[in-house]
């Protein structure tokens, strides 16, 4: 469904439904960008992304296993220009944005030939409400050519990676100078190319700190609408792929869902169903129900594996003739990752869709915890329970259901600021969530219930 039709039918369906305990509540989808957030999208800039993918590509290659300290070229100089960078964003943040090189040695491994120290760049900006919730969004700023062992060649990395980690520079500087809610980190990871290492560190330094992350978006090979292969370019459109069941599911965990269903209703669904609903205007995520492509992934499984939600971004459509390949022309065809094929107005508008999703994220209450749906008895009837959320803007708790056949939420119901409620359908026949609401209408994303005594 379009998404203005979802959006007019899902505020008839509230209105005649719900009971409605918070003010100025109609609509249960597609939400309107606060000022706040307009004035991020704005200020988004396609020259500036345009510098950055120059800046990295001018290291000549940025290969995992190139120069530490060659100040002009390898990855060593596109690590310590992206830190001085993000360290100059920081300055405008008033001592919330703090930048860290995140370093450790990577052991031998297929693509490791010695012991090589990984670097990531990470940017993170503290929330003023509610600093422990946390999002993150990344770009690989290391590269390769068509032997992935190759660390000498030429490895442009223009649109893989070097558009990601624009996409994650860029909302470093714009939402540098404002107050998030919750954290938001903004990384450039390495060791990607050889095997996912650098994401798999961070990933397990947070898992291990016990860090509270709520979304972290990968974007990988986001360069350009137009796959420069004769086809008709999709230049508002970007994929995102997003899994069903959860890498992390333990077996108990898969017993229960053998039972009563679930497969697409996994954390990172219900964040592709979020991306949805705030998307900007003259955007089209086209959503992706799959971990990521054939033969390919990226650095969100490394948090994927922790348990944590994730999501990739990608351009609608590659030319594998411009990924991983030496740069060369072969039978009057160009091949190489350059920069002539990316176009920096695309990777502004996924950098939109970007802050549009980490904004509204980070604004909005923490997704519910602890949702169960009571199943101690046979009735025809549902009941729901949760935690209460901590934030001090909390207004209250939206209900969501949908057949179990339809893809995407179809009912709404606001309940107002309870921790249970009995619906009067049959938690047989539809797939419920529960979603949490602030006082601006900022809504979370949706929890799926585990069945519970
Ligand atoms: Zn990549």
């Amino acid at each position: 469904m379009a998404k203005s039709s979802r959006r007019a039918f899902l505020s008839v369906t509230a209105a005649a439904a719900a009971a409605p305990l918070v003010a100025g509540e109609a609509r249960a989808g597609g939400v309107a960008p606060s000022r706040e957030l307009r004035a991020i999208l704005r200020e988004i800039d396609p020259r500036r992304i345009e510098a950055i993918v120059r800046k990295l590509v001018s290291f000549g290659t940025r290969h995992t296993l190139s120069s530490q300290d060659d100040p002009v070229r390898g990855i060593g100089a596109a690590r310590d220009w992206i830190f001085a960078e993000l360290q100059r964003y920081a300055a405008t943040s008033n001592q919330r944005m703090t930048v860290e090189l995140q370093s450790f040695v990577q052991p031998v491994s297929p693509r490791v030939p010695v012991p090589t120290t990984i670097t990531n760049v990470i940017a993170t900006l503290r929330g003023s409400v509610t600093p422990e919730r946390t999002y993150v969004v990344t770009g690989h700023y290391d590269s390769r050519v068509t032997d992935v062992m190759d660390a000498v060649k030429d490895a442009p990395g223009a649109d893989d990676d070097a558009s990601g980690v624009a996409v994650a520079m860029e909302l470093a500087r714009v939402m540098a100078t404002r107050r998030p809610e919750a954290t938001i980190v903004f990384a450039a990871v390495a060791g990607e190319e050889q095997g996912l290492y650098g994401s798999d560190h961070m990933a397990q330094v947070y898992r291990d700190r016990g860090t509270d992350i709520q979304a972290m978006f990968s974007n990988d090979i986001v360069g350009t609408g137009d796959a420069h292969d004769g086809t008709r370019p999709a230049n508002r459109t970007v994929r995102l792929f997003v899994e069903g069941v959860p890498t992390s599911e333990t077996a108990a965990e898969a017993t229960t869902r053998k039972s009563v269903g679930g497969e697409n209703d996994g954390p990172s669904r219900q964040l592709g169903r979020f991306v949805k609903d705030v998307e900007p205007e003259g955007t089209d995520v086209r959503v992706i129900w799959r971990r990521d492509r054939y033969l390919r992934g990226s650095d969100h499984i490394s948090f994927l594996l922790r348990g944590y939600p994730a999501a990739r971004f990608t351009e609608p459509r590659e030319n594998f003739a411009h990924e991983h390949q030496d740069v060369r022309v072969e039978n009057g065809i160009q091949y190489g990752d350059l920069i002539e094929f990316c176009d920096f107005d695309y990777i502004a508008r996924v950098a939109r869709v970007n802050a549009a999703v980490l904004w509204s994220l980070a604004e909005a209450p923490g997704t519910p915890r602890g949702v169960v749906i009571d199943t101690t008895q046979l009735t025809n009837e549902t009941t729901l329970r949760w935690e209460l959320g901590t934030e001090p803007d909390l207004a209250g708790y939206e209900v969501v259901w949908r057949e179990t056949t339809a893809p995407d939420w179809e009912h709404s119901r606001a309940v107002g600021k309870v921790t249970t409620v009995t619906i009067d359908l049959s938690k047989d026949n539809v797939f419920f969530g529960v979603r949490a609401l602030d006082k601006d209408g900022h809504r979370s994303p949706v929890a799926a219930p585990k069945p519970s005594s």
